[in-house]
């Protein structure tokens, strides 16, 4: 979202300075395309690591945007595409060293071979990395509320992933809520029986969706000429969004 905000504000000859917190630029992307069949997403990527220079943005890697670094360029807009972060459950015995969510996992900042992993949350990106932990060898359980999996994939992404899973060695537990984890003891309630049972795994992996970054964005209001808060950061939905919000805010300035 924001290197697509940064590129239309520069085609259409504005100053623009693009800020990155991390090492390269990207965002989710970068992650996204470790999925099974997913690497393509990364061209996207590379098609605008190539036009930010060409049409002048100043770039910023490693560098977090914070009120203050802001607001000494005296910016006359603001785009925030700060995007957001993975929910982690409050269960009060949650033990970090057996458990991540699926970023740390498609990220590669936890690697797991070979093990017992329980997956929390059977939307795509829960099956996604259900089936990028099933092709590394591990034996995968996959976790879902709801009756059905991927519920928030687009119709032809959910044929293929339902094919890829069911062809896959992942035991899929739909229908069922996980109520507790305790270090390695994942406690869940099937729809089919009122009382809970226990999964006792190596690891678990939590896919329980994303939460807003807008720290930055509540902070800049009331501050800047114009404001924009765009993609993730707004609210959690997909690439589409986030580079029609961009694109739309930088036509806006
Ligand atoms: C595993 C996974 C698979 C997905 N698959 C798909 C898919 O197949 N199709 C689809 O449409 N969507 C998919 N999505 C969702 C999609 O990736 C996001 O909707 C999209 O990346 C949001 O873009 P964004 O620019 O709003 O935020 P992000 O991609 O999160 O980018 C925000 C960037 O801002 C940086 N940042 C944050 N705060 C600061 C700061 N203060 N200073 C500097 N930098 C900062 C972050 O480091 C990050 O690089 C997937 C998401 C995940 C996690």
């Amino acid at each position: 979202g924001g290197m697509t905000a940064a590129l239309v504000a520069a085609q259409r000859q504005h100053e623009v300075h693009l800020f990155e917190k991390e090492k390269a630029l990207g965002g989710q992307l970068r992650f996204a395309a470790q999925a099974p069949h997913k690497e393509k997403l990364l061209w996207f990527v590379e098609y605008l690591e190539e036009m930010l220079p060409k049409a002048g943005v100043s770039v910023h890697l490693g560098s977090e945007a914070t009120p203050e670094t802001v607001l000494a360029l005296k910016p006359q807009a603001v785009i925030v595409a700060s995007g957001g972060t993975p929910v982690i459950p409050e269960f009060s015995a949650l033990d970090p060293s057996f458990a991540c969510t699926a970023w740390d996992i498609l990220r590669g900042s936890v690697v797991l071979e070979a093990k017992d992993v329980v997956v929390v949350g059977g939307g795509v990106v829960g099956c996604e990395v259900a089936l990028f932990l099933a092709e590394r060898g591990n034996r995968v359980t996959l976790v879902e509320m709801l009756p059905h999996l991927a519920v928030d994939a687009e119709v032809i992404t959910r044929i293929e992933l339902l094919k890829a899973l069911g062809a896959s060695s992942v035991r899929i537990m739909t229908s069922t809520r996980c109520m507790d984890v305790e270090g390695r003891r994942v406690v869940y309630l099937c729809d089919a029986d009122p009382r809970t049972s226990e999964l006792h795994p190596e690891y678990i992996v939590f896919a329980l969706g994303t939460q807003p970054n807008r720290a930055l964005f509540d902070e800049l209001s009331g501050k800047v000429q114009e404001l924009f808060l765009i993609g993730d950061a707004r609210e959690p939905r997909k690439i589409f969004h986030a580079v029609y919000e961009g694109a739309l805010a930088a036509t806006q300035v």
